[in-house]
Formats: C-alpha cells, sequence, structure tokens
C-alpha cells in the first residue's frame, strides 16, 4: 500500500523520492556537463503536463471539484495546484483539446512535444476547430520541431489565418481594441509603465528598441534595465530629430541652491510630476540641448548669464576630438552622448572645449549622481570611482 512508505508505492511516491535524490545526484555532475540532465529535467516536467491534462479532463468531467466548494475546475486548480486564472484555463484548453488531436497527445505524452508548443496548438484548436487543425496536424507537429514557442506563434497564426482569414481579422481586431499603455505617477522615485501592445505596436517598439540593445563591454545592466534605457534613449533621440535644432523635452524646476548642489537646497521639479535630486538636476543642466530649467528670478537672472549652452562650433569640435564617450573602454557613438562640463559651469567653468568631455548617458550618470571623477590631464581623460560608492540604500532616512 501507498501509504506503508514502502519503497514501491505508488507512482507518485517513486516520483518524489526521485525528486528528493535529483539534487544531490545533479551537484556531483560537474558544471559543464549540466546541458543534458537540464533538457531532460524539462522533458519530465512537459511529461507530466500531458498526464496532468488528461486527469484534469478526467476530473473536470467527473464535477468532483464541487466536493471542495470550488465552483469550476478552474476554480478548483487556482486554488488547489496553485496556478493562475490563465494558467488554470490553458490547462482545461489543452485538455479537452487533446482529446481530439491524438498526435499531439502522443507527442506530447512522450516528451517530444513540449508544453508551450502544444498550448499554442490547442489555442488554434479553439480558434478554428479541432478537425481543421487534426487535417493539418503532422505539419504542424514537424514545425514545431524545428521552430521554438515564439517562432512556433507565428506558424500557428498564419495556419488560422489560412483557415478562416476572417477569423484571424477579427481575433486581431478585439486584440487591437484591448491596446492601452498606462504611465502611472510618480511615486518613490519610480514611474509604472504597464500595458499591453497590439501585435504590430509590440512589433515596431521592439524594431526599435533593438538600434539600442546593444550591451557595451563588461555592462552589467540587466536585460531589463538594458531594455528601459533602450526606451528612453529612442524617446530622446526622437525629439532631438523633431523640428529646427533641439527642443527642450525635459522642464526641470530648480532653484539656484539646487543647481549649486548647496545642502538643504531643494529637489528639482519635473513637468509632469516628480522630483529628482540635485546632482540630476546639474547633469541635466550640463549639456543644455535637452533640458530647459526654470525657476525663480534669479536661477533665470543667473542662466541668461552663464555660457552653458554648448555653441554648434564647440559641439562640433567636441565630437571631432573625443568621437564617442570618454570612459575608458566605452565606445557608444556620439548620438548617445551628453557634453559634460568638468569644472561645472556654476563654479565657472568655461563651456570651450578643454573644459568639455563628449560622456554617454550611462556614464554620465556615474560622474554626477554616483560620485566619479573624471579629470583631464596632459590631453587623457581619467576617471577615478568613488571612494564611498552611493547607492540608494546608504541615503539616511
Ligand atoms: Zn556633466
Ligand atoms: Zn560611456
Amino acid at each position: 500500500m501507498a501509504a506503508s512508505g514502502d519503497r514501491l508505492g505508488t507512482p507518485l511516491e517513486r516520483i518524489k523520492a526521485a525528486l528528493d535524490d535529483l539534487p544531490r545526484w545533479l551537484s556531483r555532475l560537474d558544471d559543464a556537463s549540466l546541458g543534458e540532465p537540464l533538457i531532460e529535467i524539462r522533458g519530465v516536467i512537459d511529461r507530466s503536463e500531458a498526464i496532468f491534462a488528461d486527469g484534469v479532463r478526467r476530473f473536470d468531467k467527473s464535477g468532483e471539484y464541487k466536493a471542495d466548494g470550488a465552483l469550476s475546475v478552474i476554480a478548483w486548480l487556482k486554488w488547489k495546484c496553485k496556478l493562475s486564472g490563465g494558467a488554470a484555463a490553458e490547462r482545461l484548453e489543452i485538455a479537452h483539446q487533446l482529446q481530439k488531436l491524438p498526435k499531439t497527445e502522443a507527442a506530447f505524452a512522450s516528451g517530444t512535444l513540449g508544453y508551450e508548443h502544444v498550448a499554442l496548438i490547442a489555442r488554434t484548436a479553439d480558434h478554428v476547430g479541432a478537425a481543421a487543425v487534426r487535417q493539418a496536424e503532422s505539419t504542424l507537429l514537424q514545425a514545431a520541431q524545428t521552430h521554438d514557442p515564439g517562432q512556433f506563434v507565428t506558424v500557428a497564426k498564419n495556419f488560422e489565418h489560412r483557415i478562416d482569414a476572417e477569423g484571424a481579422l477579427n481575433e486581431a481586431n478585439r486584440a487591437h481594441e484591448r491596446r492601452y499603455l498606462h504611465l502611472g505617477e510618480p511615486q518613490g522615485g519610480m514611474v509604472r509603465i504597464d500595458g499591453l501592445l497590439d501585435a504590430e505596436g509590440g512589433a515596431t517598439l521592439r524594431g526599435a528598441l533593438q538600434a539600442f540593445m546593444k550591451p557595451s563591454k563588461s555592462d552589467e545592466r540587466t536585460f531589463g534595465q538594458r531594455q528601459h534605457d533602450a526606451l528612453i534613449e529612442l524617446c530622446r533621440q526622437r525629439s532631438q530629430r523633431d523640428g529646427a535644432g533641439p527642443r527642450p523635452q525635459l522642464i526641470i524646476r530648480a532653484s539656484l541652491d539646487t543647481l549649486a548642489g548647496i545642502s538643504g537646497a531643494p529637489a528639482g521639479e519635473l513637468e509632469g510630476g516628480g522630483t529628482v535630486p540635485a546632482a540630476t538636476v546639474q547633469r541635466y543642466a550640463c549639456d543644455s540641448a535637452l533640458t530647459r530649467l526654470t525657476g525663480r528670478g534669479e536661477l533665470e537672472h543667473e542662466l541668461s548669464h552663464a555660457t552653458r549652452t554648448i555653441p554648434p562650433s564647440t559641439r562640433r569640435a567636441l565630437e571631432g576630438r573625443d568621437r564617442h564617450c570618454v570612459f575608458a573602454g566605452c565606445d557608444r557613438p556620439l548620438n548617445r552622448c551628453d557634453g559634460h562640463h568638468l569644472v561645472w559651469w556654476i563654479k565657472g567653468g568655461p563651456t570651450t572645449l578643454p573644459n568639455l568631455a563628449l560622456l554617454c548617458r550611462r556614464h554620465h550618470r556615474m560622474v554626477h549622481e554616483e560620485g566619479w571623477t573624471l579629470a583631464r590631464k596632459d590631453g587623457r581623460f581619467n576617471a577615478t570611482p568613488p571612494s564611498r560608492r552611493v547607492m540608494p540604500s546608504s541615503r539616511s532616512a
């Protein structure tokens, strides 16, 4: 009997016992030889999903989930199997469609077809009918072998379109109706962005971001951080190209004290909400091409006197001299660089070539906000890391 704990208990007990052993066995393998076991682990998960699907279908039919007080098998899966609503509905869909798609079911059960491919085939069957899918099942399964799930979406959508162009159009139109983009109010120094793009919008955005996604040498940014930076870069360049001359896209209201970095000064206020620390105001003010600073009378007065704007001829000379970001090892090109004042203009540093340096946004930020020092000696730039790393967590409350 299962409950006796005997080694030959139920299949589930044997699987769990094997899972108990698995980490120890894996830990004895050297890192380089983990590839094959990882593939096999995914295969085991996929085969488990195939078995799970069959069980879900039978359990749904039995109606026994009601005994637990659940109103539907989806509700039961969410509650008892810790699935999200979408994940539960997907599994139920798979469970029902597989019954009508014998080749897909067999390939799933044997582990040759992965869960994500199966989910796509089931969704296609839901859209155009299992009968249509069954007629093309071999071709679809073959395509699944050579296309990863992301690519297989296209295969499945093409197939749907061939079977039912009108339905595909309706679906695309419904999807288009659901599009939205929400930009939150600044909270804790962050703005939440969320949304659903239609397929065309998504592809357009992805394509546009791609141009700015290349990691630089020894890039420590995560994929998400690079994607964030790419989006901002895209917006910046867009407005740089607009109209005659650059239009400031960022308007910051700041006091003279903030600009001078005097302690006790207020933060800079972003038009449209949110504040930024003085160091950030200073960075933006460093190359005025992109930012307009506004403030009380004294600031306006100071701004009109300081020659902080880099004249076009100086900018051209700067670009000719530096050619890319001057940080050692950084090769981000001109169009992704700001002109940085080595001696801050509000402290009397002139806007002339010897006092300027091209810095990419990342390195410009490191200099102003993260405590790095940039100096020029004998025509060479030298960047020194901060003695104390400036991190948000080190800020006292
Ligand atoms: Zn600067
Ligand atoms: Zn750089």
